[in-house]
């Protein structure tokens, strides 16, 4: 049995007669750019969530940059976050002009070690970019906190967490931004790139849609900024509104998906995700840990299964990040080789997660 790592071709013939409804009414209607149906997911989305606003842009790392670029940082100044995430948290700030300044994080769930953000500050820190990797939240109320005490800026990286609760609150609802990405993989994904930024600051709102839009005012051709040309065109915003629609039903079978691997892999010694009792988990990724990482990726991909590694090569190990090498982050190092990612999306059936669940039984019992 094979059982890939995603299939999108699978999650389009669940939609298929809604998506090529939509997409057909898109292009018969000859409006394609800042049209109705961006206007509505904006609503519909930002409703969804609990906040006042939402600013769609072109990708999840255009969410994070022009956030930053909106509240003025720039050269010379710094940004918090974690080298433990995708490599797109750290360019966004470093497109500003800032450098990144990374700290470690928690190794049960895998997300930034708020007691470790005194030991990163600088005079030069603008802002706190906190990732709510793989679905889990961060514990924010210490992240808010520091934030407050230090009069910064938080903005949430929620590119893995569309849904994911923290003490009853969105994710993305409690920093001063909260930046979305619709790369087709994600929790909520579009058919090809986009993203949004979601707040309840009117005027941030305001700077982010002509920042995005050529740094446009309010009066057509007349530039406030040096904008960017960042928009969510109308293709993939309508077919983003069908899939909004079925977002709650997908994540809570993520979890149902999660709960059955939790189970099956009980007793296999392997380390399995956890969920704080503050946070709800939508399980973007269902993330294992184990000593022989590399021989049961392997194994898996013996038995049809594929897996994957998310992320192989932390950030401040990346060439392109080299000035950081030095950094000493110890369980981000320490996690990086032992992380596995197994498949988990709202199609998988049920005799595909038996046959998941069978291999890595087989692997333990081999070793
Ligand atoms: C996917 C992702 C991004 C970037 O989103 P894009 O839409 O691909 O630009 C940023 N941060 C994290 C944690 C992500 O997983």
């Amino acid at each position: 049995m094979e059982v890939p790592y995603v299939n999108l071709a699978a999650a389009y013939r669940e939609l298929k007669p809604e998506l090529d409804e939509a997409v057909q009414k898109v292009i018969a209607s000859g409006s394609y750019i800042l049209g109705e149906n961006v206007a509505a997911l904006e609503d519909e989305f930002s409703s969804w969530l609990g906040v006042a606003e939402a600013v769609t842009v072109n990708s999840g790392t255009d969410a994070l940059y022009l956030s930053l670029k909106a509240l003025g940082i720039g050269d010379g100044h710094e940004v918090i976050t974690v080298s433990h995430t995708a490599v797109n948290t750290a360019l966004a700030i470093a497109k500003t002009g800032a450098e990144p300044v990374f700290v470690d994080v928690d190794a049960d769930t895998f997300c930034m070690d708020p007691g470790a953000l005194a030991g990163a500050l600088s005079e030069r820190t603008r802002a706190l970019m906190p990732v709510h990797l793989y679905g889990h939240p961060v514990d924010m109320d210490p992240v808010m906190d520091f934030a407050a005490e230090h009069g910064l800026p938080v903005i949430e990286d929620c590119a893995q967490a569309h849904g994911a609760l923290y003490r009853e609150r969105a994710v993305g609802s409690i920093g001063h931004a909260g930046c979305f990405s619709f790369y087709p993989t994600k929790n909520l994904g579009a058919c090809g790139d986009g993203g949004a930024v979601v707040t309840d600051d009117a005027a941030l709102a305001r700077k982010l849609r002509s920042l995005a839009n050529c740094g446009q005012g309010e009066e057509r051709y007349r530039n406030e900024y040096r904008g960017d040309v960042s928009r969510l065109d109308e293709l993939q915003a309508a077919i983003l509104r069908e899939k909004l629609k079925r977002l709650d039903a997908c994540n809570r079978r993520r979890r149902e998906i999660a709960s059955y691997y939790l189970e099956g892999l009980s007793s296999t010694g392997l380390v399995l995700p956890i969920e704080r009792e503050w946070g709800r988990h939508v399980y973007h990724l269902f993330v294992v840990r184990s000593g022989r990482r590399d021989a049961l990726k392997t194994h898996l991909e013996r038995s049809g299964v594929q897996a994957m590694v998310h992320y192989p090569l932390p950030v401040h190990l990346q060439p392109a990040f080299a000035e950081h090498r030095s950094d000493r982050l110890p369980q981000t190092q320490k996690l990086v080789d032992e992380i596995l990612s197994l498949p988990v999306y709202p199609e998988l059936s049920k005799d595909q997660l038996d046959h998941v669940i069978g291999a890595i039984g087989n692997f333990q019992q081999e070793h």
